[in-house]
């Protein structure tokens, strides 16, 4: 359930108009909703509660606006996190250092050293040597870095292949067979201590047998370490969950996920950590664009908006859905395809789709949007940066500005010789 409703003929984020925050502050704009994102927060870890011990750390890279981390941050989220850039946005938005999770395939010395000195609660080390690094920088600096190991559980996550991480030969985590001797080493040396395990094995899963299989061997191998006497405090089971991207679509939800969770952990006894990124802000989140015009085609029309693949890149990257519906529905509906301006034949959003009927000048709005959306927005083609707005109740901010192309070409330079 999200607060993005048609009242009065006309799409709302909760009590306010999207006509009245494009007109205010131009489109594209991406547009989320504080009630949303607190519902979707609650509704995550209230089905969670069934367990004894739990930690909640928000994938910051769903959604890494700053408002956004202040609100889960009220919600009783920590944040997990994927470069040192997204540490400081979660240390700025009041997130303390220890509920904080440091993830990430490629953390340099410099973001190990910095993270180290900002007193974050854990880091999933995704190899050994980085396990190595990390415990002697932590042990230079007098400090102990608190950690868990990310294990590959080669489990097919049955979702796209660009957002599956836990098959043997994707890049995350250490390989499930050599888990063991690696804890071993890496739980000896000076600077670390290693409490505990972890693995992710994709996004936007909507089947939850390949996450069961992947917990069940993590429970193995944690009753393998236990009886070589290791301590294990800490199991962190990721993210991943999906949400329906089309009205109508059934997915197992936080309750499904909970009982699968609280059935194969059973006999754990250790803290559960999360890290939910997509089933949090998903929904949370709408992108408003307006119709430049409708163009003939030599089949079906073709709708150019004035978002593009820069501003939303999942239909272009991942092939993926996100239903297009007019912000003033008329009733009538219209077989089109969606496109925006960028010079590429991907950055089309919808083909041969059946929607709402639009025209010249009409605002349409991109559904669940608010994950994966604005975070990996650029400036391709020298568009701007596109703006984000937080609406709460009847009340609305900009939450992130525009970022013009002049503001970007003024950082660069002609050379001397060119000059
Ligand atoms: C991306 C990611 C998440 C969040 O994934 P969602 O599908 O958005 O829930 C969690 N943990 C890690 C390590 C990730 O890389």
């Amino acid at each position: 359930m999200d607060h993005f409703q048609v009242k009065n003929g006309v799409l709302h984020a909760e009590d306010v108009a999207l006509p009245a925050i494009a007109e205010a502050v131009g489109t594209p704009v991406y547009v989320y909703s504080e009630a949303t994102l607190r519902r979707h927060a609650r509704v995550f870890r209230e089905a969670l509660s069934i367990l004894p011990k739990t930690h909640f750390a928000f994938a910051v890279k769903s959604n890494p606006n700053l408002a956004v981390l202040r609100v889960l941050k009220e919600e009783g989220f920590g944040a997990d996190v994927v470069s040192i850039g997204e540490a400081r946005r979660a240390l700025a938005a009041g997130i303390p250092g220890a509920d904080i999770v440091f993830s990430g395939v490629g953390k340099t010395d410099e973001e190990m050293a910095e993270a180290l000195e900002s007193g974050i609660g854990q880091f999933n080390l995704e190899s050994e040597e980085e396990g190595v690094e990390l415990a002697r920088i932590a042990h230079e600096k007098g400090l102990t870095a608190t950690a868990a190991l990310r294990v590959n559980p080669d489990v097919d996550a049955g979702t796209h292949d660009k957002i599956s991480t836990g098959k043997a030969d994707n890049k995350f985590g250490v390989p499930y067979f050599s888990a063991k001797d690696i804890f071993a080493r890496l739980s000896a040396l000076p600077g670390m201590n290693l409490r505990g395990l972890a693995v992710h094995i994709g996004s936007q899963i909507t089947n939850l047998d390949p996450s069961r299989a992947a917990f069940a061997k993590m429970g193995v191998l944690l009753a393998d370490l236990r009886a070589a006497g290791h301590t294990i405090t800490h199991l962190d089971l990721g993210g991943g969950l999906g949400v329906p991207y089309r009205v109508g679509e059934q997915l197992p939800g936080p309750d499904d996920y909970a009982a699968m969770v609280a059935e194969v952990t059973k006999d754990w006894d250790v803290t559960v950590m999360f890290e939910p990124g997509r089933v949090i802000t998903g929904n949370s989140g709408v992108l408003v664009s307006k119709v430049v015009r409708v163009k003939r085609g030599a089949n079906n029309p073709f709708v150019v908006v004035d978002a593009a693949m820069n501003d939303l890149a999942r239909p272009a990257m991942y092939d993926a859905w996100h239903d297009c519906v007019a912000v003033r529905p008329s009733g009538e509906t219209m077989t089109a395809n969606v496109v925006g301006p960028i010079c590429e034949s991907s950055d089309t959003f919808a083909r041969n789709r059946e929607m709402d009927a639009v025209t010249t000048g009409d605002l349409v709005a991109f559904r669940t949007a608010g994950a994966y959306g604005a975070t990996m927005a650029n400036t391709y083609n020298s568009r701007p940066l596109v703006p984000e707005v937080l609406v709460s109740g009847d009340r609305y901010a900009v939450v992130a500005n525009r970022i013009e192309p002049a503001t970007i070409l003024a950082a660069e330079q002609v050379p001397d010789w060119l000059k």
